[in-house]
């Protein structure tokens, strides 16, 4: 039986022909390639991805210099590198995952029982989230340039939109609390309520959406 990989996903399909579309990035089927032969390479190391000359156009042709040791990567282009290859976005996506929702379940709970000291708290929780997100979009975002150089399909555009999301309404509701810390009890509390349910919502999509591309199930 014939295999066709994706190249933008590296998602492997075991038939005679290759799928309609990638079932994980949702690419279409010219981005598939027979693999019979010879499997792309596992994706290419970020040390080579970073030494990829810019594009002068979006023709897709890129010259890949192996890095060599000639080619002196300094400052900002290391950093990158080291933050592609240790996997930084995963790594540092915990730390929000893990407050996001208590943050909100605490100022579901502070609204339900009109309890004002977990409202505060939920609030503490939240500015830890924003304190994340940033460094967590920005991994993420070195990670789609390099991993899937910047592939425009259907799931990495869930997934910028779902980010958006999480960070829009954080930002939102962080600003709401700040300028009126008693929005709990007041009749605007179910909108307030509902920003954070759909920050809630948008986090698991874009968590959803990551582990589908590192699973590919
Ligand atoms: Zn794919």
């Amino acid at each position: 039986m014939k295999q066709w990989q994706c190249t933008i996903c590296k998602y492997i399909h075991k038939g005679e022909n290759p799928p309609e579309k990638c079932p994980v990035c949702g690419a279409d089927k010219s981005k598939f390639i027979e693999i019979n032969k010879s499997p792309i390479p596992e994706t290419p190391s970020a040390k080579e991805k970073i030494a990829i000359k810019p594009e002068s156009d979006n023709s897709g042709k890129k010259e890949v210099l192996k890095s060599s040791p000639a080619i002196k990567k300094t400052g900002f282009k290391k950093i990158e590198s080291l933050l592609v290859t240790h996997h930084a976005h995963p790594v540092s996506v915990h730390t929000p995952n893990g407050i996001l929702p208590a943050a909100v379940i605490l100022f579901l709970l502070a609204w339900i029982f009109d309890y004002d000291l977990l409202s505060r708290v939920a609030f503490i929780n939240l500015i830890f989230v924003i304190i994340a997100l940033p460094f967590v979009i920005f991994t993420g975002f070195l990670e789609w340039k390099n991993k899937y150089n910047g592939a425009l399909t259907i799931i990495f555009k869930l997934k910028i939109l779902a980010a958006t999301i999480t960070l829009v309404s954080c930002v939102i509701s962080l600003v709401w609390f700040l300028i009126d810390p008693g929005i709990l009890s007041s009749s605007k509390a179910w909108v307030f309520i509902l920003i954070n349910i759909i920050m809630l919502i948008a986090a698991g999509i874009a968590g959803h959406i990551g582990g589908k591309l590192v699973f590919k199930d």
